[in-house]
């Protein structure tokens, strides 16, 4: 039994310390606080039991009596409680209170440092807290003090010029009573001002401006915001890195399915979109794997393989390992891939492709398979793992050539479960509500089914009032002539149909400031 308390970082999933993860991971119990960011509990195995003990503004849901009670209830289970805070634990973060209470109770702890907000939500926008020609001294302090209750904690008389860089925490509601207290006691009007709401996440804002006009630029913020008030500010002029990334401030919908999303989320969040995973199209077995199994026990008899999507291959060598086979069971057969992405599936199986077009739609694999056989295609046997409702181009094109193709159902693709489509936003909107309110700058496709299914989910109806709010984009031709015949027009294609190739299209398409979408 122990309480590990720990500090999450500031916002940015990344931002944790490797001690902290590993508390996370070997967790029985995680018990987390609103600034932390949920991503970081997507760690914790999956048994752990996790409990939201947050506090935001006035609206507590423990208070922190009942949280130092819950901890050490937890820890005298014998369980490993982590306690997992935003930022540090000890700065500002009441952590020092509950190691106490602990003690006291006779539970053994130990701290985890994080990194606190006043030091990371600056550099994300630009601002090194110290710097060498501005100043040499940093203060941290609380903004939260009740100007009403009389007599002051904070001798404002000293801060206000004796410290270089001052950064205030919980000090949104505040910011009219700070900045009049420092100009009071001798701080220049002049003195640059940043205030940095979530800071390090991909809703990072910043206002910047001086101790004369803060107060009026900054009135729309709202918590969790840090200050930043010093010379030092003036840095980020030079400085401001993660507020340029190309993507930054954009919402970009994915909406492929769960499982094949993340790598396409995580090259979009890389360039600093913030992304909805909304999954349209769930991946599922066939009802039937008996052709299958079939064909891949007479491997031998056939002279290519075709592949046209990583689903595809995954499905066709899981059956294979499934029946006993490895890669020798292929000898003898040529493999061809439509993609990098299919031909890099293909490989971790130890299998090199024979051959792949250089642009990955069906006309040019059956060019290509054209141009690797000089003598024709005729009476070739073509085997083609695929999905249930793969197009028909392909098989129909190879046969008209005389080859003999084995279309095989290596898995379905159906519509997602609702359910896996709710995480839309922390007020619970629907994805539809959001598109209306002109919030998502793009939705992505990469395949018609994920925008016969997308239209199908939202509904067909409410799309037309969407002109011009939301951006669509989608992989290749193929997808994009499938929207149209829905009616939904689509503004960025990719040139080259890979994920990649669309990560560039939709960088293009929104670099252009406003960019047209109509
Ligand atoms: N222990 C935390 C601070 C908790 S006090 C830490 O070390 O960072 C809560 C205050 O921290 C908020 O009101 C806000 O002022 C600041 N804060 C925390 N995370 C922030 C973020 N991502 N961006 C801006 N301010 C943040």
């Amino acid at each position: 039994m122990k309480v590990y308390l720990v500090g999450a970082g500031p916002g940015d999933p990344g931002l944790i310390t490797v001690k902290g993860l590993g508390c996370i991971k070997k967790a029985d119990v995680i018990i987390y606080d609103y600034l932390v960011s949920e991503e970081l509990l997507k760690e914790a195995r999956p048994e752990a039991e996790i409990i939201y003990v947050g506090k935001q503004g006035s609206s507590h849901t423990l208070e922190q009596e009942e949280i130092n009670q819950l901890l050490a209830e937890k820890a005298r289970e014998g369980k490993v409680v982590v306690r997992l805070k935003g930022g540090d634990p000890y700065v500002f973060g009441r952590g020092g209170e509950e190691a106490l209470h602990l003690v006291e109770k006779g539970i053994p702890f130990e701290e985890v440092p994080g990194i606190t907000a006043a030091i990371a939500a600056p550099a994300y926008a630009g601002i090194p807290v110290t710097h060498r020609t501005c100043t040499s001294t940093l203060g941290m302090i609380t903004g939260h003090e009740d100007p009403t209750k009389g007599g002051t904690a904070l001798p404002w008389d000293k801060l206000a010029t004796a410290v270089g860089t001052l950064v205030t925490y919980m000090g949104v509601k505040n910011l009219p009573y700070i900045v009049g207290e420092l100009l009071k006691h001798g701080r220049s009007k002049d003195t640059p001002v940043a205030v940095i709401r979530w800071g390090t996440t991909v809703r990072q804002k910043t206002v910047v401006g001086t101790l004369g006009d803060i107060v009026e630029k900054a009135k729309d913020i709202e918590p969790p915001a840090i200050t930043v008030i010093g010379e030092v500010v003036s840095l980020r002029e030079k400085l401001n890195w993660f507020e340029k990334r190309p993507l930054f401030g954009r919402t970009i919908v994915v909406t492929r399915a769960r499982d094949q999303a993340s790598d396409f989320a995580r090259e979009l969040e890389e360039l600093g979109a913030r992304v909805i995973e909304f999954p349209t199209i769930q991946i599922v077995a066939p009802k039937d794997f008996g052709p299958m199994d079939k064909a891949i026990k007479k491997l031998d008899t056939f002279q290519w393989l075709v592949f046209t999507s990583v689903n595809g291959v995954e499905s066709f060598f899981n059956r294979l390992l499934h029946l006993g086979g490895d890669a020798r069971w292929l000898k003898g057969v040529k493999v061809c891939a439509i993609g990098p992405a299919t031909a890099g599936e293909v490989s971790r199986y130890s299998i090199k492709v024979d051959c792949q077009p250089s642009k990955y739609v069906a006309e040019e694999v059956l060019e290509e398979l054209k141009r690797q056989e000089p003598g024709g295609l005729k009476g070739r046997r073509i085997l083609m793992p695929r999905a249930d409702i793969a197009r028909s181009f392909l098989p129909q094109g190879l046969q008209k050539l005389g080859a003999e193709v084995t279309e095989l159902v290596a898995y379905r693709t159906v519509l997602a479960e609702p359910s896996a489509q709710k995480t839309t936003g922390r007020r619970g909107e629907t994805l539809l509500e959001r598109l209306k309110k002109g919030e998502i700058d793009v939705v992505t496709f990469t395949s018609s089914s994920t925008v016969r299914n997308f239209v199908e989910i939202v509904g067909k109806e409410n799309l037309i009032g969407l002109d011009g709010k939301v951006c669509f984009a989608s992989i290749g031709p193929i997808t994009s002539k499938t929207a149209q015949e829905l009616g939904l027009k689509i503004t960025i294609e990719a040139k080259e149909y890979t994920i990649p190739g669309l990560v560039k299209a939709v960088k293009e398409g929104l670099g252009v400031k406003d960019s047209n979408c109509n």
